[in-house]
């Protein structure tokens, strides 16, 4: 499944982060979930909770953050939250927007100890 590769490389991100600042643990883990990033959240979560338990984050609680998604219309300027798969600024309907925000899956915080 997606989501299990997806929390492998994740836990795999906060070992190597937490032996880099020399922490014996994981406590928190905040990541940011793009709408458009394709990850389904619960199932996620799911995946962490299975795969945590052999790695410094046996402990470590899962905090998720959706970003919506955000685009930026060359034509009036304007940033927009948009609704899944229109790709169309709210403003003057340009079809030109790019996309600044929600596409992606990332790591934003972590707490160890
Ligand atoms: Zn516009």
């Amino acid at each position: 499944m997606h989501e299990f590769s997806i929390v492998n490389a994740l836990l795999e991100m906060c070992e190597q982060n937490a032996k880099e600042h020399n922490m014996a643990k994981v406590t928190k883990v905040e990541i940011k979930i793009g709408k458009l990033s394709g990850v389904e959240p619960h199932l996620l979560e799911t995946a962490f909770d299975t795969f945590k338990e052999d790695s410094l984050c046996a402990g470590a609680q899962l905090v998720m953050h959706v970003q919506d998604i955000i685009v930026h219309c060359p034509l009036c300027q304007k940033e927009s939250i948009i609704k899944e798969n229109v790709f169309e600024c709210p403003t003057c309907k340009s079809t030109e927007c790019r996309v600044v925000d929600g596409e992606e899956m990332y790591l934003m915080r972590l707490e160890m100890e």
